[in-house]
């Protein structure tokens, strides 16, 4: 089916708000009513819009209302991390219709890795679903965005230098596009937000650290992908030490590597607890323990003076601290919010929120579902994106 460019510009008007008359869509877009009325008979022959109820005007008959029918197709998603995947299909509004989680571990493979999460994403198909239109996976690693390549992770044995697309397309005709995990999670935190933040920055706190960066509305990738990196960038301890801790990067003195899970595990390890990870770190934080505690206000200030220049560069309007050890609240949110609060300009920190995530679990497999909705349905992919159908 062939679209017109300006009906894939109609059907981002409309898919970015609640359903609307001609006459709304006239007023959003500028157009004449004749060619407002051609577009939303090419999107309702395209079965992209479908009538959504009447708006009772002044005088007249009821207006009709469009909106996005996103019952047409599927997308399917899978939220990988170290240790698990959370998989999903979900229709084209990014609505999970189906999902599941699948245990793993990462430094497995590719090859495993993905061999795991496609079965279990199969296994959510049912006859009579929807063609899928694009398939999304979020990865913890960094990503070359422009070609969904791994590149130097430092947790994923086995990725480096895999175009995760290029061993998937054998089995998925569709567009795939592969993110990093922090810039899923941020995305999928900016969705979710209301009033919408259209300035956040997610920060991932588990084994290692990593952050995604939403600015004026868009994830910000960076030239290559690799923005957000906040966890090898250089920290300043609490307490300054004789020489500044190895990273797992191979650099010294990263914040990941005063305020990683893995570095507070190694310091209350030296403490004389009985720690080998950040799940023996969680369960001593479960007990109250006074020691892992104590780790977790330090790891949060370090954490905080990171997060101080960013909130000067970026002046978002929130913090979200998302990750395993997010669970650990206010004792590493505490320090996060005294060292933003001193570092910054008071105008970036007045109206300032830092917070948890409300939905830590879910808010990857939103984050990919709907930058993939936004890319294959974009007015200049979206001609393609029917082709293939
Ligand atoms: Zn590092």
């Amino acid at each position: 089916m062939q679209l017109s460019p300006q009906a894939g510009d109609l059907l981002r008007v409309i898919r970015s708000g609640a359903p609307r008359t001609r006459a709304e869509l006239g007023d959003l877009t500028g157009w004449a009513r004749v060619t407002v009325n051609a577009r939303i008979d090419e999107l309702l022959d395209a079965r992209l819009v479908r009538p959504m109820g009447a708006a009772n005007g002044a005088r007249g008959r009821p207006a009709g209302r469009f909106g996005f029918d996103a019952s047409q197709g599927t997308l399917l998603i899978a939220d990988v991390g170290a240790s698990a995947a959370r998989v999903a299909r979900c229709d084209l509004n990014g609505t999970v219709l189906a999902q599941d989680t699948v245990p793993l571990f990462i430094g497995d493979g590719p090859d495993t890795v993905l061999g795991l999460v496609i079965d279990r994403l199969e296994s959510l198909r049912a006859p009579g679903d929807a063609p899928a239109w694009g398939l999304g996976m979020s990865l913890p690693g960094p990503i070359e965005i422009s070609t969904g390549r791994v590149v130097s992770p430092p947790i994923m044995t086995g990725w480096n230098g895999i175009a995760v697309p290029e061993l998937l397309r054998p089995r998925y005709d569709l567009p795939i596009l592969i993110l990093n995990d922090s810039d899923a999670m941020a995305w999928g935190e900016h969705v979710r937000s209301v009033p919408r933040a259209d300035d956040l920055l997610l920060v991932k706190v588990g084994t290692g650290v990593g952050a995604g960066i939403v600015a004026n509305g868009r994830i910000v990738y960076g030239a290559q992908g690799a923005a957000g990196d906040l966890g090898h960038t250089v920290g300043h301890p609490v307490h300054p030490r004789e020489a500044p801790p190895l990273c797992r990067c191979g650099k010294t003195g990263c914040i990941e590597a005063y305020a990683g899970g893995w570095a507070i595990a190694r310091d209350l390890a030296a403490d004389g607890a009985a720690v080998t990870g950040l799940n023996d770190v969680l369960r001593l934080l479960q007990a109250g323990d006074p020691r892992a505690i104590q780790r977790i206000r330090e790891a949060g200030r370090v954490l905080g003076s990171g997060l101080a220049l960013a909130v000067s560069l970026l002046n978002p309007s929130e913090i979200v601290v998302a990750g395993q050890l997010a669970v650990a609240g206010e004792h590493l949110l505490s320090g996060i919010r005294e060292h933003v609060a001193a570092n910054s300009l008071p105008l970036a920190t007045r109206d300032l929120r830092i917070r948890t995530s409300d939905s830590p679990n879910e808010v990857g497999v939103t984050g990919v579902a709907h930058a993939l909705a936004d890319w294959i349905l974009a007015p200049e992919h979206l001609a393609a994106t029917l082709a293939r159908l």
